[in-house]
């Protein structure tokens, strides 16, 4: 057993083991630690990273008979369809200029979840959109003629499953505060709290289309992936699919920041009755990690206003939709501060009424309007649905697979503050 590399965590010094106590020694501050807790301080990263293994099976020439290849002369997108639909359009930038071609290297898909969503359908949720929102900017009220086609498309996605496996050191406190005569004490117990644990995911989806902005794919999600059917060139008659060209390996780190995300945060909610918590080190990885290529629907509309281009995006199977429409400056600042203003002159009225219009009570109501102001706008902006960031995988963990394996919260030392109290009353 070596004892050379223990830091004491108290003072940093080198810790010696007694003989005598069985314990290691801190010369410098005279604490002593069982080897068991100071052991529960090391990460082991022997074994380290999330890591997917990715399939191989590419389109062939037999594939060429029953799908069709295009690109995009103005965009650039690389598109395909079944073989017999013609395709006119491109289904992001909605030129007309799509030239054949022959399909190429690309992965080959494995499963398609095929559209619910009827266009009739989505048409509605997308001109329902307009109404009952009132930090929708002008330009979308006035002008709403002019919005395009909705296109049917296929995104190209990439679904991870693995089981990951983690270990989380937290340092921890708990704080208590006692008064003795004109003194506050208060005394601080420190804690190594560490926990194992593992968790399972299933399919959690990283769209693989350069074109396709991820904070609208994620916020379009989940998608049911148990109505998913194997890749056939005939489902995607009527339809355009995206070809995956986003390096997998990209899309792969989206995937793990998900996963240990997820897994840290469960881990995390496992460490409770302490004041305060820090994260001190951790080692997730994985196990069994697997990407399957996948096509996934989405109605997308794309329109221009006062020369930008705006996206709408409606899940295929869900109807859920988003947008990267922003909300409109003016009306937001005009909305904050007439609520602010309103509630001000309640509170006001109020206080006038029972006679406590006083500095204080003013500067509170003021605080208490501010809050109301601020929620209003934001859930005034929510409805605006816009584009957003996912970022854990809760969606995708296999149901039940969370299973804590080891957990230790070890006592190390206390600190104790004085503080002398002010006496005004004297
Ligand atoms: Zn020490
Ligand atoms: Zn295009």
């Amino acid at each position: 057993m070596s004892t050379i590399a223990y830091k004491c965590p108290c003072c940093a010094s080198p810790l010696a083991y007694g003989a005598e106590s069985g314990k290691l020694d801190c010369a410098s501050c005279s604490n002593s630690f069982d080897l068991e807790s100071i052991e529960a301080m090391q990460i082991d990263d022997t074994k380290s990273g999330v890591k997917f293994e990715r399939p191989t099976e590419r389109f062939d020439s037999s594939d060429g008979e029953q799908i069709a290849a295009y690109t995009c002369q103005s965009c650039g997108a690389e598109l395909m369809t079944e073989g017999t639909t013609t395709a006119t359009e491109c289904p992001y930038c909605g030129s007309h200029t799509i030239l054949p071609e022959r399909i190429n290297a690309g992965v080959k898909p494995e499963l398609v979840v095929p559209f619910t969503v009827t266009k009739e359908k989505a048409q509605d949720i997308f001109n329902g959109y307009f109404t009952g929102k009132p930090l929708l900017p002008n330009i979308f009220k006035d002008s709403r003629n002019r919005i395009s086609e909705m296109r049917r498309l296929f995104v190209p996605y990439w679904l991870f499953d693995c089981d990951a496996h983690g270990s989380v050191v937290y340092n921890a406190e708990k704080r208590r505060t006692e008064r003795r005569g004109d003194w506050e004490i208060e005394k601080i117990d420190h804690y190594i709290v560490r926990r194992n644990g593992s968790m399972s995911f299933e399919n959690i989806p990283v769209d693989g289309s350069e074109k396709m902005d991820n904070r609208i794919t994620e916020s379009i999600e989940p998608y049911d992936l148990t109505a998913a059917v194997p890749f056939q060139p005939a489902v995607l008659a009527g339809s355009m699919a995206d070809h995956a060209d986003v390096d997998a390996e990209k899309c792969e780190e989206r995937a793990t920041e998900r996963v240990e995300n997820s897994l840290a945060d469960a881990l995390r909610s496992t460490v409770t009755g302490y004041t305060r918590v820090n994260e001190r080190g951790r080692n997730i990885f994985s196990e069994n990690g697997k990407a399957k290529p996948a096509l996934l629907p989405v109605w997308l509309i794309t329109t221009e206003k006062a020369e930008k281009t705006y996206t709408f995006a409606i899940n295929g199977q869900t109807g859920a939709l988003t947008c990267d429409v922003p909300a409109d400056t003016k009306k937001t600042l005009l909305w904050g501060g007439g609520v602010f203003a309103g509630v001000m002159g309640v509170f006001a009225v109020i206080l006038a009424i029972m006679d406590a219009l006083g500095g204080a009570a003013l500067l509170i109501s003021a605080i208490a309007a501010l809050i109301i102001a601020l929620i209003t706008v934001s859930v005034l902006i929510s409805q605006l649905k816009q584009a957003s960031h996912q970022n854990a995988a809760g969606n995708y963990v296999r149901k039940d697979s969370f299973r804590i394996t080891a957990r230790s919260d070890h006592f190390l030392y206390r600190t104790t503050n004085r503080r002398k109290i002010e006496n005004n009353n004297k």
